[in-house]
C-alpha cells in the first residue's frame, strides 16, 4: 500500500478583476471552495490510480477540517490518522485576476502541527512505498523518511515547495521527485535551461540518491540513478490547466511502483497520469482515474 504523509489545505479561491494593492479593498465573484494540500493531492491521485492509500496528516477541529477528511474518504483513502486539532486547518487564500494571475497567502494552521513525535512506526510498516513532500515540518518529513526506510518501504519525497534540503533527509530518500525549479533549489544550482542541463542535474542529484526524477512539464522528464539514466518525452494533450499535473505524475509513480511495476514503466504510467491532470481544470477534480491512464497509454 502507499502511506502518504503530508498536508491537506482548503483553498479558498475569489475571482478579482485586479489584486488589491497593500491597504486597498477590491470587490471579487462568489467565494469557491476546493480541496487541496500537496499531500491530499498526491493521496486522492494514487488512490484514483489504484492504489490503496493511507493518509498521515493535521487538520482543525473545524467544518473545513471535516470536510476534507470526508472527501478523503470518498476517495476510499483510509484517515485514521489524519487528527483534528485545537488549530486551524490549513488554508490557501487564493485570488485570481482577469489577467488569469493568481495571489495566493497559506496559512499551514494544523500542517504545521504535525510532528515527528506524532509518527506511529507501526504504521509505516505495511507500506511498500512512503510518499513525502514538503508542506509540513521538515523534521516531521525527515523522521517519516526515517521510519519509512527501517520498516523497508521505498521512501519517494516529492521536493515541494521549493527550498534546500538536509543531508540527513536525503540520506533516507530512495526516490526523489523535483521539476526544474525545485531541482535547481535542492542542488544548489542555476535552473536548467534544455533537457541536456535537466540531465546533467539530475545525475547530479542522483549522487545524493538512489533515483533522481526530474519532470519538466510539457518537456517530460529525465532520470538519473542506480538503475541507469533515460528521457522521456510528454504525452501530447492539450493543457487546459496544468494545476496538479506533479501531484498526478507523484501520485501515480507511487502507485506504479507499489504495484511492482518496474522504473520506466513507471515514469511512463506517472507521465500519462500527469499530462491527463493537464487537460482539466483544478487540482483533484482534475486527477486521472487508472481507466483514463491506461487509455492513453494505448493511444
Ligand atoms: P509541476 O506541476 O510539479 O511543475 P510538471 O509541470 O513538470 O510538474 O508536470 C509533471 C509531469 O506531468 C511532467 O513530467 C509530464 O509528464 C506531465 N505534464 C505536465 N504538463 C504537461 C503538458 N502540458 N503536456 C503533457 N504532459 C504534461
Amino acid at each position: 500500500s502507499v502511506l502518504v504523509v503530508g498536508s491537506l489545505n482548503m483553498d479558498l479561491v475569489v475571482a478579482v478583476e485586479r489584486h488589491p494593492k497593500p491597504g486597498e479593498t477590491v470587490i471579487g465573484g462568489d467565494l469557491q471552495r476546493f480541496p487541496g494540500g500537496k499531500g491530499a493531492n498526491q493521496a486522492v491521485a494514487a488512490a484514483r490510480l489504484g492504489a490503496r492509500v493511507r493518509m498521515v496528516g493535521r487538520v482543525g477541529a473545524d467544518a473545513y477540517g471535516a470536510e476534507l477528511k470526508r472527501g478523503l474518504e470518498a476517495e476510499g483513502i483510509e484517515t485514521a490518522e489524519v487528527a483534528e486539532i485545537e488549530a486551524p486547518t490549513g488554508v490557501a487564500l487564493i485570488s485570481v485576476s482577469a489577467d488569469g494571475q493568481n495571489a495566493i497567502v497559506v496559512s499551514p494552521g494544523a500542517n504545521a502541527r504535525l510532528r515527528p513525535e506524532d509518527l506511529n512506526p507501526e504504521r509505516f510498516a505495511e507500506a511498500a512505498v512512503v510518499v513525502l513532500q514538503l508542506e509540513t515540518p521538515l523534521e516531521t518529513v525527515r523522521r517519516a523518511a526515517e521510519l519509512g526506510r527501517a520498516a523497508g518501504a521505498r521512501v519517494l519525497l516529492n521536493a515541494a515547495p521549493a527550498q534546500e534540503l538536509p543531508a540527513e533527509l536525503l540520506a533516507a530518500v530512495d526516490v526523489l521527485v523535483v521539476n526544474e525549479f525545485e531541482a535547481a533549489r535542492v542542488a544548489g544550482a542555476p535552473e536548467p535551461e534544455t533537457p541536456e542541463e535537466a540531465l546533467a542535474l539530475a545525475r547530479e542529484l542522483a549522487r545524493r540518491v538512489p533515483l533522481a526524477v526530474v519532470t519538466l512539464g510539457a518537456r517530460g522528464l529525465v532520470w538519473a540513478g542506480t538503475e541507469g539514466e533515460g528521457a522521456l518525452p510528454a504525452f501530447k494533450v492539450k493543457p487546459v490547466d496544468t494545476t496538479a499535473a506533479g501531484d498526478a505524475f507523484v501520485g501515480g509513480l507511487a502507485a506504479a511502483l507499489a504495484a511492482g511495476e518496474p522504473l520506466e514503466a513507471a515514469l511512463r504510467f506517472a507521465s500519462a497520469a500527469g499530462a491527463l491532470a493537464a487537460t482539466r481544470p483544478g487540482a483533484q477534480p482534475s486527477l486521472p482515474t487508472a481507466d483514463e491512464v491506461a487509455g492513453l497509454l494505448s493511444r
